[in-house]
C-alpha cells in the first residue's frame, strides 16, 4: 500500500515524518510519503458557534485530494486545530470506511493540552495511534472490542494511551487481506 501523508495548515513536519517512518513498520507491504503539499486550513469547514473545525469537511477535501493522487492508495490528512462531527463534542480523527482518505487532529494529543508536562515522545505515540486507527478504517476496519487494539474507539485520551500503535491478530489479519487486494 502507498500512503501520503498530507500535513493540512499549522501541522509539524516533524511530526508527520515520525508518523511516516513507524506507518511502513505497522502495516504490511507499505510505503509511505510525506506529501509536500502545504494545504491552508479549510475556512469553509470552521463553525463559528463552537470554534472548531468540522471533521467532515476537511475530509471530504482529503477525498478529492485523494482521487487526483492515482500513485497513492491512501492519503492521510493531518491538521493541529480542533476538529469535531455534530454529534460529538470532538473527534481525534476521522476516516472514509473503506476508502481512500482520512484524517486525524494533533490538537488534543499533546500532554499540555490535558494539563500535563510536554512529553515528546508521547505525542508522538498518540499521533501514530490515531493514524493507524484511521488508515485501518479506510482498509474497512470497524471497532474492536479488545482494549488494547488499535481498532478499540478512542472516546477519551485515556482510551488512547491505554491501547497500543498495533493491530490485535484478528484485525491485522483483515488488514493483510485488505492491503493484499489492494494490489
Ligand atoms: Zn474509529
Ligand atoms: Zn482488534
Amino acid at each position: 500500500m502507498k500512503i501520503g501523508i498530507l500535513p493540512i495548515g499549522q501541522a509539524d513536519i516533524a511530526i508527520t515524518l515520525r508518523i511516516q517512518e513507524n506507518l511502513v513498520r505497522i502495516f504490511p507491504d507499505t510505503t509511505c510519503l510525506v506529501i509536500d503539499a502545504k494545504l491552508p486550513l479549510f475556512e469553509k469547514a470552521f463553525d463559528k458557534k463552537r470554534k472548531q473545525y468540522r471533521s467532515s469537511v476537511i475530509l471530504s477535501e482529503i477525498q478529492g485530494y485523494a482521487a487526483e493522487k492515482k500513485g497513492l492508495n491512501r492519503v492521510l490528512g493531518v491538521v493541529d486545530s480542533d476538529i469535531f462531527v455534530p454529534e460529538l463534542s470532538f473527534v481525534f480523527g476521522e476516516a472514509v470506511c473503506p476508502g481512500k482518505a482520512a484524517l486525524i487532529s494533533l490538537w488534543r494529543l499533546r500532554p499540555e493540552f490535558h494539563g500535563a508536562a510536554s512529553n515528546m515522545e508521547l505525542f508522538l505515540a498518540r499521533a501514530l495511534k490515531e493514524a493507524v486507527h484511521e488508515l485501518g478504517h479506510t482498509l474497512g476496519l470497524k471497532h474492536c472490542s479488545r482494549s488494547s487494539c488499535v481498532m478499540h474507539f478512542s472516546n477519551s485520551i485515556f482510551d488512547t494511551d491505554k491501547k497500543q500503535s498495533l493491530f490485535c491478530d484478528q484485525c491485522y489479519l483483515q488488514v493483510a487481506l485488505s492491503v493484499n487486494n489492494l494490489g
